[in-house]
């Protein structure tokens, strides 16, 4: 049996007790256990805060951005290790677990690229200087600081390597320690990243300590420079929200939780064309990608009423050949989903869909003909597609997210249904449209834009070269407002912003620009 350590304080600690279990999701064999008990989290934040932070913001951006490309460099060379460990405890087909591990990379590299061309500034400039009175003399400049304390990430179970990777690269690069915490039942996955990390040797002491298992009484020694981003689910996102600490300090925090994305379907879209074929493409990626376990994958299908018929048909022909089973097995497209507790919310949630009004137009939620597997073991859920033709605004279609490999078709009438409808998911991470119709890209992203962090729009020009709806790039934000969180992360540049205090400095012009390194 394995047991999980953390890396804290300098050192890899084994908790106490027997600690919790993790799991092989495809067989229901445990495979570890961690345990955080014994850890002293004040004294992990204060070395964060005092030997971490001081480091780290020492460093230029040029330096920062070279740690993060080693540790990009140095986990690229055992992704195989990597991705062997994701298979088994995460229970992900071998092209997930890739999705996963390659984000990770490849979010590293970005970041070490954005810190090489900002070179060796230790902070940053944010905008141009203002003259502020009458003299020319007295000018302002605002900057953006690296916070002095801790970056506390709290990660959800369904990208242990990309979710701490993303988060870190953007509070490393910005000058922040971090104290990353992933979820426990798909921890192996992290804690393998992590050992590599620490073996790199490439971030100095305190830069990034690694809680694996219970956050314990963490959060109850936050201060008031700290931030705390956190993935996860909307009742724990809540909980975290109310920490007594994180309320009394004031503690800038992020949050990234559920999302009924949806994706629609022009109106001016024909069956059978290009762009409809890679519509249907997409929309079965999003369905059956890491079992459907991604916040950005599609959860409503909005399609126009007199297509509806045919899009199911041409839906349920792609999902009927897809093969759910043992992920390790070759052809296998669907693994299990990661816990049996994600399984059975997975039923239920079906459930309660058919209770909103949708009902299954295909598959059986519970797989019994799995591949190379043992159904009443493993935690699997089938690909289900369901239906919802006429559900009323408050129906669960809108409101409730399945996080497994199920979405709904919602036929529409006109583009200001649609576009309604799509709102009702009340706030979300990414919507799309499929439309080569000038004019309903416009009314589409002025409708609903603002509900969402990000809006894919896709032509007949761009289906070849586009991405998936619920593929994150380090380029552009993700997050999204309201049921999604109203957290935002990545995004350039723009993901240093949280872990940056901007302040107005405010003097002689000639003096702070000398100072600022601008002359
Ligand atoms: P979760 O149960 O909310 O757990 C998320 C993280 O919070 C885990 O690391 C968990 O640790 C930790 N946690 C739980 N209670 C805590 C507490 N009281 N104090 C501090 N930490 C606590 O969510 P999940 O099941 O891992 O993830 C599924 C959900 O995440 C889905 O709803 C999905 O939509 C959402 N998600 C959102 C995004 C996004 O970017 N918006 C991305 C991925 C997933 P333990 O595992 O040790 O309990």
């Amino acid at each position: 049996m394995i047991r999980l350590k953390s890396y804290v304080l300098g050192t890899w600690h084994d908790g106490e007790g027997d600690g919790s279990p993790l799991h092989n999701p495809t067989t229901g064999a445990q495979m570890a256990t961690t345990s955080t008990a014994g850890i002293d989290f004040a004294k992990v934040m204060a070395f964060g805060r005092d030997q971490g932070g001081p480091a780290l913001r020492a460093m230029t951006f040029a330096a920062r951005g070279a740690a993060l490309k080693t540790l990009s460099k140095s986990l690229y060379e055992m992704r195989e290790e990597l991705i062997a460990v994701s298979i088994e405890n995460g229970g992900t087909t071998r092209s997930d677990a890739k999705f996963d591990i390659d984000g990770a990379t490849a979010t590293l590299a970005a970041y070490a690229g954005y810190g090489k061309a900002l070179g060796d500034k230790t902070f940053l400039v944010d905008g141009d200087g203002e003259q502020l009175m009458r003299s020319a003399r007295f000018y302002g400049y605002h900057l953006k600081m690296p916070r002095p304390g801790v970056a506390v990430h709290i990660n959800a179970f369904n990208f242990p390597s990309w979710g701490m990777c993303e988060k870190l690269a953007c509070a490393i690069l910005a000058g922040m320690p971090v104290v990353t915490k992933p979820a426990t039942s798909t921890a192996l996955l992290a804690y393998k990243v992590m050992e590599r990390i620490v073996e790199t040797g490439a971030l100095p002491a305190g830069a990034l300590q690694f809680i694996c298992g219970s956050a314990g009484d963490m959060l109850d020694h936050v201060t008031a420079h700290d931030v705390v981003a956190f993935t996860g689910g909307s009742s724990t996102a809540k909980t975290i929200r109310s920490t007594p600490a994180i309320i009394e300090h004031n503690v800038r925090t992020n949050i990234e939780a559920d999302s009924i994305n949806a994706t629609v379907l022009g109106a001016d879209v024909e069956r059978g064309s290009e762009l409809y074929a890679g519509f249907v493409r997409h929309v079965v990626t999003e369905m059956t990608q890491k079992a459907g376990q991604k916040c950005t994958g599609t959860r409503r299908i909005f399609v126009p009423a007199a297509l509806a018929d045919g899009l199911q048909s041409d839906l349920i022909e792609q999902l009927s050949d897809i093969k759910v089973g043992n992920p390790a097995t070759d052809g296998v497209r669907v693994g299990p989903l990661a816990t049996k507790r994600q399984q059975e919310d997975a039923f239920a949630g079906i459930e309660k869909l058919k209770g909103g009004g949708a009902q299954v137009v295909f598959g059986s939620p519970k797989a019994e003909a799995v591949v190379d597997a043992d159904a009443d073991k493993g935690f699997f859920v089938g690909p289900t597609l369901l239906r919802a033709d006429d559900v009323s605004d408050d129906s669960a279609v809108h409101a409730h997210e399945v996080f497994g490999p199920v979405s709904t078709i919602l036929p529409y009438p006109d583009d200001d249904v649609a576009a309604h409808r799509v709102a009702l998911g009340g706030g979300g991470l990414v919507c799309s449209l499929y439309t080569n119709d000038q004019d309903r890209v416009g009314a589409y992203v002025q409708k609903v834009g603002a509900c969402h962090g990000r809006v894919l729009v896709v032509n007949d020009k761009t289906i070849d070269s586009t991405i998936s709806p619920g593929m994150v790039l380090p380029s552009c934000i993700h997050g999204g407002p309201g049921r999604a969180g109203g957290g935002e992360e990545l995004g350039g540049l723009r993901g240093l912003d949280f872990y940056s205090q901007r302040v107005a400095v405010q003097g002689d012009r000639g003096q702070l620009e000398r100072a600022f390194g601008l002359r």
